[in-house]
C-alpha cells in the first residue's frame, strides 16, 4: 500500500552505504523511492574511506614486499615510486563504483537528486540547490559522518583523512595525529610509500578499545615500518613555516612536518540538516537518537549508519539499513544485533578482531576466562627479512570453553578474522576449535592448535 498523497513512499537522505541498500531493497519492494546526495554516491566508503584507504594500503605494501623479493632472490633495477599514478588510478576506480551506486538505485526504480536535502517538516525535506520541496511517507537519514579535528590556532593548514585522497604530491615528512583507526592506517600507508612519518597520540597505548596486547603489537608494528611514535602528546598550535609546518604539543616539544594530517575522529553530519523541524533529536555530539528498530523521535523518520554513531562500520550501515526494511516494509520488526561484529584495521600487517577483549570478558566473566595465545614468525618472513610477526589471542569462557573474542595481528588477519567472526558468532568451542584439522603450512595452522597463556588469571589487562 502507498499513500499517493506524498511524492515518495521512501525519501532516503545520504547515499552511501547504508542509504544505498536501503533505497534499493524498498524500490525493489515496490516502493516509491527518492534519494537526496550532496556529494558522489557511494559515500564515505566508496568515495573517501575504505575503498581508496585500501587501495592505498596495497601500494604501500608493493614497496615493501619489492625489498622483500629479494631474499627469494629477485633482484631490480632502480626502483621508484609515483604518486599521481596511484592516486589517478584509485580516482578512476572510485568514480566507476560511484557510478554503479547510482545506475543501481535507478536501475531499480528509485530517483537519484544529486542535491543537498534538509529538513522543512517531518514529511518534507527541500533540495537546497533547486530550492525543489519533496514530500514522503517514510524518510531514511543516511548521511553519515565527516572528519572532526579539535580547534586549535592554525587548524586551517592541517588536512583530515577525506583530503588525503587527492594530494598534488606526497609530503617528504608527514605528522599524523591521533591513536585510532584511521591514524594508524594512515601512518602505515605514508611510511610504506617512503613518507617520513611521525604519528603522535595523545594517549600511552594507540588503538583505545582494543585488546591492550593488540594495542601493544601494533606499535611494534608502526615501529618495524619506520614510523616515529610519541605517545602522551597532543597539538596546541600549528604554524606555517617557509615549506612546512611546526607543530607545538602540550608538553612543549614542537615537531617540523611538510603535512599535518588530523586524524582525531569523526562527527555525524547532522549540522545544518533541520533536524529540529522534523522533531528529530540528537545526542550530544551529533548523533540521531533511535531505538533499536533504528527508529528516531519521529515515527516516520528513521536513520541508519555513522549517522547514529552505533558502529561505524560500512557493512553494520547495510545490515541496519536491511533490518530497516524488514521492520518497515515486511511487517518484520528487526533490530540488528551490534554484537560480536568483526573488524580489521589495515595497518601493514592488519589487525583482525571480533568478540570480547581480554579486559572486558574478565570483567564480565571473572575467573571463568581462559586466554590462549601465540606469538611467531610467518614462514615467508623467514627469507624476507620482513621483521613482522604475528600474534593470536583466543578468549575463552565457562567449562565448556566457548570462544567470546579472538584478537590477531599479522599478515591476512583482516580476511581470517572474517571466518573467525563465524565461528564466534556460531558460539563455538575451543574444543571445536582443537578438532579441526590444520591446514599446513599456513599461518591460520596457529588457530587450531593455541595453548594457553600463563597469566595470573585475576589480573585485569587494560
Ligand atoms: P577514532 O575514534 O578511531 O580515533 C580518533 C583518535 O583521535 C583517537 O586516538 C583519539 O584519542 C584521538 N583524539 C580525539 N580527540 C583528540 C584531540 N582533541 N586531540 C588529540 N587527539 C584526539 O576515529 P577515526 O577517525 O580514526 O575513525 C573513525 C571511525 O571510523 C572508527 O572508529 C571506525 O569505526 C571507522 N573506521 C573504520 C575503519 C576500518 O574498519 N578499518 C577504518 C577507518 C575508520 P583517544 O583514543 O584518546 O580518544
Amino acid at each position: 500500500m502507498t499513500d499517493q498523497k506524498y511524492d515518495f513512499d521512501l525519501f532516503v537522505i545520504g547515499a552511501g552505504s547504508g542509504g544505498v541498500r536501503s533505497g534499493r531493497m524498498a524500490a525493489q519492494l515496490g516502493k516509491r523511492v527518492g534519494v537526496a546526495e550532496e556529494s558522489l554516491p557511494g559515500g564515505t566508503c566508496v568515495v573517501r574511506g575504505c575503498v581508496p584507504k585500501k587501495f592505498l594500503v596495497y601500494g604501500a605494501d608493493y614497496g615493501a614486499s619489492l625489498e622483500e623479493a629479494k631474499g627469494y632472490g629477485w633482484s631490480f633495477g632502480e626502483t621508484s615510486f609515483d604518486w599521481p599514478t596511484l592516486r589517478d588510478a584509485i580516482q578512476k576506480e572510485v568514480s566507476r563504483l560511484s557510478g554503479i551506486y547510482s545506475t543501481i538505485l535507478e536501475k531499480n526504480g528509485a530517483t537519484v537528486f544529486r542535491e543537498r536535502a534538509e529538513f522543512v517538516d517531518n514529511h518534507t525535506v527541500r533540495l537546497t540547490k533547486s530550492g525543489k520541496l519533496i514530500t514522503a511517507e517514510t524518510i531514511l537519514i543516511a548521511v553519515g559522518g565527516r572528519p572532526w579535528a579539535p580547534e586549535i590556532k592554525g587548524i586551517e593548514h592541517a588536512i583530515v583523512s577525506d583530503d588525503s585522497f587527492t594530494l598534488d604530491k606526497l609530503p617528504e615528512r608527514v605528522l599524523i595525529i591521533g591513536g585510532g583507526y584511521i591514524a594508524c592506517e594512515f601512518a602505515g600507508i605514508y611510511a610504506g610509500l617512503g613518507v617520513k612519518t611521525v604519528q603522535a597520540y595523545r594517549g600511552g597505548r594507540l588503538l583505545n578499545g582494543f585488546d591492550a596486547e593488540v594495542r601493544d603489537k601494533v606499535a611494534l608494528v608502526q615501529e618495524n615500518n619506520g614510523i616515529d611514535l610519541k605517545f602522551n602528546i597532543s597539538p596546541t598550535e600549528i604554524k606555517e613555516t617557509q615549506g612546512g609546518y611546526i607543530v607545538t604539543f602540550d608538553d612543549g616539544s614542537k615537531i617540523g612536518t611538510d603535512l599535518v594530517f588530523m586524524a582525531t575522529g569523526r562527527k555525524p553530519h547532522t549540522s545544518g540538516l533541520g533536524l529540529e523541524n522534523a522533531g528529530v533529536e540528537v545526542e550530544d555530539g551529533g548523533a540521531v537518537k533511535v531505538d533499536k528498530f533504528s527508529k528516531t523521535t519521529a515515527d516516520n523518520i528513521y536513520a541508519v549508519g555513522d549517522v547514529t554513531n552505533r558502529m561505524n562500520l560500512t557493512p553494520v550501515a547495510i545490515r541496519e539499513g536491511m533490518a530497516f526494511i524488514e521492520t518497515r516494509y515486511k511487517d518484520n520488526p528487526t533490530a540488528y544485533d551490534h554484537e560480536q561484529i568483526a573488524s580489521a584495521v589495515f595497518t601493514r600487517p592488519p589487525v583482525g578482531t571480533v568478540g570480547l577483549t581480554e579486559a572486558q570478558a574478565r570483567k564480565k566473566h571473572g575467573d571463568a576466562v581462559t586466554v590462549y595465545s601465540t606469538k611467531f614468525r610467518p614462514m615467508k618472513n623467514i627469507l624476507s627479512g620482513d621483521p613482522q610477526g604475528v600474534f593470536m589471542k583466543l578468549i575463552t569462557k565457562g567449562d565448556e570453553e566457548t570462544v567470546i573474542g579472538v584478537h590477531l595481528v599479522g599478515d591476512h588477519s583482516g580476511e581470517l578474522i572474517q571466518i573467525l567472526g563465524i565461528c564466534v558468532k556460531a558460539g563455538l568451542t575451543k574444543a571445536d576449535f582443537d578438532a579441526t584439522c590444520a591446514v599446513h603450512p599456513t599461518i591460520s595452522e596457529e588457530i587450531v592448535t593455541l595453548k594457553p597463556r600463563e597469566i595470573n588469571k585475576t589480573t585485569v589487562v587494560s
